[in-house]
C-alpha cells in the first residue's frame, strides 16, 4: 500500500464525517425486511419468460446416482466434473428452461459481466474456447454454459422448468428421496444443491407498489415482448415512453445506458450512488491472453484469484481495475493477510481508500455537465461498502436530455407508487413503465430459507438443526446427519469476485467426494467432531471487519447497515488459501469423510 497521494489528517477527517453523514441519511429501521419477496400476489414478477409452452411430461420414479440440484455454472460445473470422474447418471432439475441460471435469467439490454471474460468462462481449457471480449455480453457467457453441458452430455437426463421441493433421506434405500412441482418422486443416491446466491429476486417494498397501472418487471425477467430490441438494444418498444428504472447497482449500471438510447424520457430513481469506474471494454485475440497452450485459462484464473486474495505473484495478467484495487477488496473478501502492525496498515489502507474514492468522485465530475446531477452521482462511502462497478457509458447517459436523475437519498427511496407514477419528495413522477433493477437476496438458499425442506437421518430438517445450533458444516460441503448431501458455494467456505472460479473448484471437490464414496462402497458424512474443529478453525481466525461495515451506507454486505450475520461464515484467509486447502485434505484426511454404508453416524 502506497502513501504517495496521502491525504492529510483533515480530509480524512473530513471524509469520515461526510461518510457518517451519508451512512445515516440511510439506515433504515425496518433493514433488510424493507424488500418483498416475489411469491404470492407478487409471484408474476418471477414468471419465467424465456421459456416458452413447457411440454408435459410423465412424473419419474427411477433412481440415479447423483441428482443436481440448480443448472446455473454451480450445477453445470459438478456435472462436468463428475462426469469426468466417469460418474453415470447424473440428472439436472433446474427451474428456468434451460441451463445457465443467472445467464439464463437476467437478459436485460446492455449484460456483460465485469469479470474479464478469460477468468470468468470456466472450463475454456476443456472447451477450446476462447472469448474475443476482454468483458463479455450475457449472451456469450448463457451459450458458453449451454456448450458445457453438451460437451459433458447434461441435457440427456436434465429436467427443465422443475423445481425440487424435498429432499429426504431413505435410511433403507440409502438414497435421497427427491419431489419436485412436476410431481417427479426419484431416488438419487448423492444429493449436490447449487441454488446460487443470487437467485431469489426481491421487490423494493415501496407503499402502493400494486397500484401502479402502467407496465413493470424485474430486469431478471426483461420483457422484450414490452420493450423491443434484444439485450445488444433497439428498445423501439420504449419510444416515446416515459420509463422510470429503481436501482442503480451493478445491474442499473449496465441497463441505464441502454434505456437511454431508446426511452422517451428516462427517470433514474437512485438510492445510494455505486462507484463507478473505468471498465475499457475491448476486443482481444488468443495471443493477447497467452491461449496457446493447455492450461493457459487455469493459469490466468488462479493468477486473478492470487491478485485479488491479495497473495503475491509475479504478474497481474488480467491487470484491470478489479486487479489494480484488489488491495482496497481485503474489506469484503477475507485474504491471507495478517498485517503485524495492525494499526500502521489501517492508517494506510484508509489513505489508500479515500485516494481511490476521490479518484471515482473526480471522475464524475469530469464526466457529467451538469453540476447538481455530479454531485448527486458521488458515492460517499469506503470502497468495499459496496460492490464496485465499471462502466464507460453510465455517467455519460446523464449528459442526455432524455435522461433525469431522481435522488430519492431523503426519503430511503421512492416514497410511494401511485396509478400513475412514483412519488419522491412530494412530487409525482408519471411513468409508462417501471422497471425493477432491485436485485436479489444474496446468499439466499432455499436450503437454508426452507423453502426447500431437507430432512435427513432420523427425519431432521436442516434448516430446524441449524437454527437451533447454526451452520454446522465441514468446508461449507457436507454435514453429520445428512449423508451423501454436498451444499455448492454456501456458507463456512470461500468466495471471490470471480465467483464461477470458486464454484469450479467446489464441483471438483464434489465430484471427488463422490468418486470417493463410490470407490470405497462408502456414504460421505463428517463427524460432528470434524464439524466442530472447522467452526473453530473459522472463528479462531476471522478477521475484524465488523467495524468497518458498522459504518458503511446500507447495502446487503452489513445486513442493510444493521450489522453481518451472526458466526462465522466464511473461512477467513480467503479463497486462494481455501483451494490449497481443499486440495490437500482431498489427498491426506478425505477418508474420515467417508463412512461405511451400513454404520449410519450416531
Ligand atoms: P443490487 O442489490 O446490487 O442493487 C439494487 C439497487 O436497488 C441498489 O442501487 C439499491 O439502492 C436500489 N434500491 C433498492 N430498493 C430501493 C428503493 N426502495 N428505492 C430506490 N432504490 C432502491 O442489485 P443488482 O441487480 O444491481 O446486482 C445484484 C448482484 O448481481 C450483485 O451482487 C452484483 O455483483 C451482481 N451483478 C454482477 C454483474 C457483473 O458484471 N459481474 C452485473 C450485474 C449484477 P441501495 O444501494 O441504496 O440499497
Amino acid at each position: 500500500m502506497t502513501n504517495s497521494d496521502a491525504l492529510s489528517a483533515t480530509e480524512l477527517a473530513e471524509l469520515r464525517r461526510r461518510y457518517r453523514v451519508e451512512r445515516e441519511r440511510r439506515v433504515r429501521p425496518d433493514g433488510a425486511r424493507q424488500y418483498l419477496a416475489a411469491d404470492a400476489r407478487f409471484g408474476y414478477y418471477a414468471d419465467d419468460p424465456y421459456a416458452g409452452e413447457t411440454p408435459g411430461r410423465e412424473p419419474l420414479r427411477d433412481r440415479v446416482d447423483v441428482a443436481v440440484v440448480g443448472g446455473g455454472f454451480g450445477g453445470i460445473l459438478a456435472g462436468a466434473r463428475l462426469r469426468q470422474r466417469g460418474i453415470g447418471r447424473v440428472r439436472v432439475v433446474e427451474k428456468g428452461g434451460d441451463f445457465g441460471g443467472t445467464w439464463y435469467w437476467n437478459r436485460y439490454p446492455g449484460i456483460h459481466c465485469d469479470v474479464e471474460s478469460h477468468v470468468y468462462l470456466p472450463l475454456l481449457d476443456e472447451t477450446g474456447y476462447v472469448p474475443e471480449w476482454k468483458y463479455a455480453p450475457g449472451e456469450e457467457i448463457r451459450r458458453h454454459a449451454v456448450r458445457i453441458s453438451e460437451k459433458f452430455d447434461l441435457y440427456a437426463d436434465a429436467l427443465f422448468s422443475t423445481s425440487v421441493t424435498s429432499l429426504t433421506w431413505d435410511e433403507t434405500s440409502e438414497a435421497w428421496i427427491v419431489t419436485t412441482d412436476r410431481g417427479d418422486e426419484f431416488r438419487a443416491t448423492y444429493v449436490v444443491t447449487a441454488t446460487g446466491t443470487l437467485s431469489e429476486l426481491k421487490l423494493p417494498g415501496i407503499p402502493g407498489i400494486e397500484d401502479f397501472k402502467g407496465h413493470t418487471f424485474h430486469t431478471s425477467r426483461w420483457d422484450y415482448a414490452y420493450t423491443g430490441g434484444t439485450p445488444d438494444g433497439g428498445l423501439t418498444g420504449l419510444s416515446g415512453k416515459r420509463v422510470g428504472v429503481v436501482g442503480t447497482g451493478a445491474t442499473g449500471i449496465q441497463v441505464v445506458p441502454k434505456l437511454a438510447e431508446d426511452a422517451g424520457h428516462l427517470y433514474v430513481f437512485q438510492r445510494t450512488p455505486s462507484t463507478v469506474d473505468v471498465r475499457a471494454n475491448r476486443r482481444t485475440t488468443a495471443q493477447d491472453v497467452g491461449a496457446d497452450h493447455d492450461g493457459w485459462a487455469r493459469e490466468r484464473r488462479d493468477n486473478f484469484l492470487r491478485v485479488v486474495s491479495g497473495e503475491s505473484a509475479e504478474e497481474d495478467l488480467v491487470a484491470d481495475r478489479w486487479t489494480s484495487s484488489a488491495g482496497l477488496l481485503e474489506k469484503l473478501l477475507p485474504s491471507f493477510r495478517r498485517p503485524a502492525d495492525r494499526k500502521a496498515f489501517e492508517a494506510a489502507y484508509e489513505v489508500t481508500d479515500g485516494t481511490k474514492m476521490n479518484e471515482i468522485r473526480a471522475r464524475v465530475e469530469r464526466i457529467v455537465i451538469d453540476a447538481d446531477t455530479a454531485e448527486k452521482l458521488k458515492p460517499w462511502y469506503r470502497y468495499a461498502c459496496k460492490r464496485p462497478t465499471f462502466s464507460d457509458l453510465y455517467l455519460q447517459a446523464f449528459n442526455l436530455d432524455n435522461v433525469t436523475l431522481v435522488d430519492t437519498a431523503d426519503t430511503h427511496g421512492i416514497e410511494r407508487m401511485t396509478e400513475r407514477g412514483v412519488v419522491v419528495g412530494g412530487t409525482e413522477y408519471a411513468l409508462d413503465c417501471l422497471i425493477l433493477a432491485t436485485g436479489f437476496s444474496v446468499g439466499t438458499s432455499g436450503v437454508h430459507s426452507g423453502q426447500l425442506p431437507v430432512h435427513g437421518r432420523g427425519g431432521v430438517q436442516l434448516r430446524h438443526a441449524w437454527q437451533k445450533e447454526g451452520p454446522r458444516t465441514l468446508h461449507g460441503f457436507t454435514s453429520n446427519g445428512f449423508p451423501n448431501l454436498i451444499q455448492l458455494g454456501g456458507t463456512q467456505s470461500a468466495s471471490s469476485v470471480n465467483y464461477t472460479h470458486v464454484l469450479d473448484e467446489h464441483a471438483v471437490h464434489a465430484a471427488a467426494l463422490v468418486a470417493g464414496a463410490e470407490a470405497r462402497g462408502a456414504v460421505i458424512e463428517p463427524s460432528r467432531e470434524a464439524e466442530d474443529a472447522w467452526i473453530a478453525v473459522l472463528a479462531g481466525n476471522a478477521p475484524d471487519h465488523e467495524w468497518f461495515h458498522a459504518e458503511c451506507t446500507p447495502g446487503y454486505y452489513n445486513g442493510e447497515g444493521r450489522g453481518r450475520p451472526n458466526g462465522p461464515t466464511a473461512y477467513p484467509h480467503g479463497a486462494y488459501a481455501f483451494h490449497d486447502l481443499l486440495k490437500r485434505w482431498r489427498e491426506e484426511s478425505m477418508d474420515e469423510v467417508l463412512q461405511d454404508r451400513t454404520s449410519a453416524r450416531p
